[in-house]
């Protein structure tokens, strides 16, 4: 039996992309992830990977099985690859909750590239 998914992930932007309810100009897909821009990016590549299972956060992956775990984690090595990041790096970053500022509540990862980011972040 699937676990149920909480409304508010269930109705969320993400959600719908990734049921294919609202279409994008996805750079990578595959049956576990599609990644597609941000639509309001902060680095020259900003790339949002989303898995296809819907969840939360990072802090609900226990409900994912290792497959999609691992599907997920892959996905985002396989956009940053696809997005001709992975010779010169990339962050990737997974927001979690208020303080995390988390404003979707869907898990992603965004994928930042095509300039040097500094560290620590904000
Ligand atoms: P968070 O703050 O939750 O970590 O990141 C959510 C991200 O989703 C933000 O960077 C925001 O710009 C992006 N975003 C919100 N709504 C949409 C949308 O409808 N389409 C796309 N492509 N990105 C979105």
């Amino acid at each position: 039996m699937e676990a149920e998914t909480p409304q508010d992930v269930a109705s969320s932007i993400f959600a719908k992309i990734a049921s294919g309810q609202i279409p994008v100009q996805a750079v990578y897909e595959d049956e576990f992830v599609i990644a597609f821009p941000d639509i309001a990016p902060v680095a020259p590549t900003h790339i949002l990977v989303i898995p296809k299972a819907a969840i939360r956060d990072v802090g609900c992956v226990a409900t994912l099985t290792t497959e999609q775990v691992a599907g997920f984690l892959l996905g985002i090595a396989k956009t940053a690859e696809a997005c001709g990041l992975d010779a010169c790096g990339y962050r990737t970053v997974m927001n979690t909750g208020e303080d995390g500022g988390q404003t979707v509540p869907y898990l992603h990862a965004h994928i930042l590239g095509g300039r040097p980011l500094i560290w620590p972040p904000g």
